[in-house]
């Protein structure tokens, strides 16, 4: 049932509205039974829990309104093709000679409508360096939408755009309340509780979310150690030290050696290295 998903309430019935109220205190009722699960099954003190979304939710102002179709000089002939349907945001591409025209009809049209060229479009949304955007972009400020009660997608410096982030475990500091920071660095945190390294495509950045974290362990003591069995192809040797548990598995077939070292109550330090057939 699509009214009891919280995005769908919020466009459908208002951020404000009681639907929307009783939609977040069945999402905070769920939260709670997961928490209280974690806690009964003993996880509570190696499982790291985020709660957080991809937006928030802005009323629509219905008094107002921008409506293209009464601004003077300005008509939809002039267009190849348009996009304003979709959100708070407009895609358009004027005919052969008309970018100029349109352009200057629409720049100052309503003081709620901010209308850009392309190249002059603010870096700060990371949006229009692409090859798909088209050479005129519209986008409206908060609450100036045509649909829904409720709606998102504007600018995300609006505080009513931001999601919640909290986040609960042994990885975390506890009590601490930070900044506002980008969703985008979720991703870097994420990889950096998994002990992955993020590819490329600038997502590997932390910022703002690094302060989040209890200092990381120490760099593993133990060295790599020779396969113990290396006849048999398959050895396995565990040690148990006064300050750290490792674990070394060696995989002769594909020189494949993992090492789980120094596992204090925070975090687990993972290292993979992959060996040549003949190491
Ligand atoms: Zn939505």
């Amino acid at each position: 049932m699509k009214e009891l998903i919280p995005d769908s309430s919020g466009h459908k019935y208002g951020p404000e509205s009681t639907q929307r109220k009783n939609m977040i205190k069945q999402v905070d009722r769920t939260i709670g039974y997961l928490r209280q699960r974690i806690r009964e099954s003993g996880l509570e003190s190696n499982l790291n829990l985020i709660i957080t979304s991809d937006h928030g939710m802005e009323t629509v102002i219905k008094t107002d309104e921008i409506h293209l179709r009464t601004v003077n000089n300005f008509t939809f002939k002039d267009l190849d093709f348009e996009l304003l349907d979709y959100g708070p945001s407009g895609l358009l591409v004027p005919k052969e000679g008309k970018l100029e025209h349109v352009y200057s009809v629409l720049k100052d049209a309503h003081p709620k409508l901010h209308v850009y060229k392309k190249e002059e479009f603010p870096k700060r949304f990371h949006y229009a360096n692409h090859s798909r955007i088209t050479p005129l972009l519209l986008y409206s400020d908060p609450g100036y939408v045509q649909f829904n009660k409720g709606e998102h997608g504007f600018d995300n410096e609006a505080m009513n755009m931001k999601t919640i982030f909290r986040a609960v475990g042994p990885a975390f500091k506890k009590g601490l309340e930070v900044e506002p920071f980008e969703s985008v660095n979720v991703y870097a945190l994420l990889c950096e509780l998994l002990a992955l390294t993020p590819p490329g495509h600038g997502l590997g950045r932390r910022e703002g979310v690094g302060t989040l974290l209890e200092p990381a362990p120490a760099p593993c003591p133990v060295p790599s150690v020779p396969c113990v069995q290396p006849g048999l192809g398959c050895g396995r040797n565990s040690h148990k030290g006064e300050s750290f548990t490792f674990l070394a598995l060696h995989m002769a077939p594909c020189g494949c050696e993992v090492k789980v070292c120094h596992l204090p109550p925070q975090r687990k330090s993972v290292q993979r290295t992959t060996r040549t057939s003949d190491s």
